[in-house]
């Protein structure tokens, strides 16, 4: 949604859904409106994720923006120049439990605050800090996928390699999203598709 802004007024908008579902499309999206209207626009992205580009947010359909990459939420809160009026924030799931309040700081500030990220992570599990944030946000957007498997609306993120760790980078090929039905946690553990032996 693009939202009529009043003067010195800031809040807190989200964008979550699973890999795949378009947030960063949205992000851009609306990162772009604000730029078309000359606002001072400055966007993060966590310094972990280095997948397609150092300086740029990169959707999954090349969708591009230039991003700033923060180590933590303390140091997104300290690159933040004091007339900027938007603030994006890609990947947030990837941020430290400090995020959210470096949200309310800078809409404290009368910034608008949006913050793109998965709301859930490989087993299912809600992804901290994303939760804390739908909580204390102003607008919430879920964006979902479509299941690969069977077409259905997709809320979950399939991993489909074999691997315990909850942030492992990649995309095609590493991940797919699942609906409810088609979503298998237990995929990406090795004992899955090693048969026991007996
Ligand atoms: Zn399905």
């Amino acid at each position: 949604m693009d939202v009529v802004r009043a003067a010195s007024q800031g809040w807190i908008e989200v964008i979550v859904g699973s890999m795949f579902s378009g947030k960063s499309e949205e992000l851009i999206r609306r990162v772009r409106r604000a730029q078309i209207a000359r606002q001072r626009v400055q966007i993060f992205k966590p310094a972990v994720d280095v997948r397609y580009s150092d300086d740029h947010i990169v959707s999954h359909s090349e969708l591009k923006i230039e991003a700033e990459p923060a180590s933590s939420a303390a140091d997104l809160l300290a690159k933040v120049r004091p007339d900027t009026e938007v603030v994006g924030v890609d990947e947030g799931q990837f941020f430290d439990a400090a995020l959210p309040a470096a949200c309310v700081e800078l809409a404290g500030r009368g910034m608008r605050v949006i913050v793109a990220g998965l709301d859930q992570d490989y087993l299912g599990r809600p992804f901290e800090p994303m939760p804390h944030l739908l909580a204390i946000a102003e607008f919430i957007t879920k964006t979902r996928a479509i299941c690969m498997v069977c077409g259905n609306p997709a809320n979950h993120t399939q991993r489909l390699v074999h691997n315990a760790d909850r942030v492992l980078l990649g995309a095609h090929g590493t991940y797919e999203a699942r609906c409810r039905r088609c979503f298998d946690p237990t995929l990406s553990r090795q004992d899955a598709v090693v048969p026991a032996a007996n």
